[in-house]
């Protein structure tokens, strides 16, 4: 019984693992590498055979989890991939869209060399194409959630929710190779508990082996108050002024919560009647998907069978979702004031950067960023606060108020992470972190041996460790 750790190690993306146990060989996720200074590891030829894998259990549907599928199936994968349902549809959206940025990089990445006489080391070939992304949707077998999915004679999977998107899970591998009777979790991302539409991390009583992330180790959330207070000043704030609410938003969750909690403020006329718009061909693909698994939702949002339509928290008098091209235009002429909030989330492509262009060298409007904006990225630079900042090839003066909303992370800070492990009443074997900067992997591994007594490694990327 071995398991593979092939990324997500000492850095937060490209979540990959091979377990191989009783004759069998399980891939857990396929994750897009998204830092820089291992994206080479995209094209590179996998460190294991992939066409010997039998099974992709997939936790959730974020690109640095699923995102190298469509590789995977482009080399020749073509065995069952393995998910819960709202999974499912996400990660056919997400894989798709991921398909076409690969085939317009890679024309672009051609042009830009042709014109400066360089050459790539990996060639002008897309990572993979639409086509790909389409084989590898089509390997899909959606599964629910608590139900154990028999992989072979020797091991079941059963998903559990994680509490991070929705439809994320972690992963309960039961294997029993000759007598040698194993449990594995997997965590995927774990989320924060009481958030709105996601239901709480559920919590599990033992394990032989667990891999956890660490994307939050060495860190705890700051409490900034709740959410409804801090958006319900900004809106009022800029709808004194007169100008426009600008939120750059990550299409899949995030946008879903701001709806939920701009929604709440109009109907407890907590802000007044105004415009709210996302604007977001995916953001809108995404949230009919809130509305198809509702049942999935936390309480306050959950369908019953014949009753409460439950996503129905995520309408609201004045509120539209923008798909077509035209309609996103014509949210240009719109007097004020309005909600408009967009992708991308770090304002590096998409919508977003018009209605940027539109708003940033207005007094009157506010610009909001609701998430971590990496570094380099026009996020980053605007929510730094630049004087001045270029878009689609020119200079703008960043006249607009530029606003932070704190408190909607995805991932569990350290508390979280323990909490998670809490209810372990024995202690694991070997307890493996992953999906986090080595900082704060290694300042959670010292506390959870210093509280715990347990076990606790950080793996590198390509180490294989013996389990039994
Ligand atoms: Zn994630």
């Amino acid at each position: 019984m071995k398991l593979h750790f092939l990324g997500a190690n000492r850095q937060v993306t490209g979540s990959r693992y091979l377990l191989e146990a009783a004759g069998k060989r399980i891939m857990i996720d396929c994750g897009m590498f998204q830092e820089r200074k291992f994206q080479s590891r995209n094209y590179e030829p996998p460190p294991v055979d992939l066409n010997t894998v039998d099974y992709l259990l997939l936790t959730h549907a974020h690109l640095d989890h699923c995102g190298l599928i469509p590789r995977m199936v482009k080399r020749g994968y073509k065995n069952p991939i393995i998910t819960v349902d709202p999974s499912a549809d996400l990660a056919e959206i997400i894989m798709l869209d991921s398909a076409k940025i690969q085939v317009e990089d890679a024309k672009y990445k051609l042009k830009r060399h042709l014109k400066q006489g360089k050459k790539s080391k990996f060639g002008y070939e897309p990572l993979y194409t639409v086509e790909d992304a389409q084989e590898a949707v089509k390997l899909i077998e959606p599964v629910a959630f608590h139900e154990p999915v028999q992989l072979g004679d020797s091991i079941t999977a059963t998903f559990h929710e994680s509490g991070h998107i929705l439809g994320s899970a972690f992963i309960e591998i039961n294997i029993n190779e000759n007598g040698n009777k194993q449990t594995l979790v997997m965590s995927g991302d774990i989320g924060q508990w009481n958030k709105p539409l996601i239901n709480d991390p559920e919590l599990f009583n033992r394990a032989d082996y667990i891999v956890m992330e660490s994307t939050y180790g060495d860190r705890l959330h700051k409490d900034s108050g709740p959410i409804e207070d801090q958006l319900a000043d900004i809106i009022n704030d800029t709808v004194q002024r007169g100008g426009n609410i600008i939120i750059p938003t990550f299409a899949v969750e995030r946008a879903q919560e701001l709806v939920y909690f701009v929604g709440q403020l109009a109907k407890a006329d907590r802000i007044p009647d105004i415009g709210v718009y996302l604007d977001s061909p995916m953001a809108t693909r995404v949230t009919k998907v809130f509305h198809r698994w509702c049942k999935y939702l936390d309480e306050e949002a959950r369908c019953t069978p014949g009753g409460r339509k439950g996503a129905d928290v995520l309408k609201f008098d004045g509120f539209k979702l923008v798909s077509a091209t035209e309609d996103s235009i014509a949210l240009n002429t719109l007097k004020g004031p309005n909600v408009i909030m967009s992708s991308s989330g770090m304002c590096t492509g998409g919508r977003i950067k018009h209605h940027l262009k539109n708003n940033i060298t207005r007094h009157d409007s506010t610009i909001v960023f609701v998430g971590y904006q990496a570094e380099g990225t026009l996020g980053r630079i605007i929510s730094n606060g630049a004087n001045e900042v270029r878009i689609h090839g020119q200079n703008f003066p960043v006249n607009a108020k530029i606003a932070h909303l704190h408190g909607l992370s995805a991932h569990g800070d350290s508390e979280d992470l323990l909490r998670w492990l809490s209810n372990c009443n024995t202690p694991p074997k070997q307890l493996f972190l992953t999906h986090g900067e080595a900082r704060g992997a290694d300042a959670l591994s010292k506390v959870i041996k210093s509280e715990l007594g347990w076990n606790v490694s950080v793996p590198e990327y390509q180490d294989v460790v013996e389990l039994g």
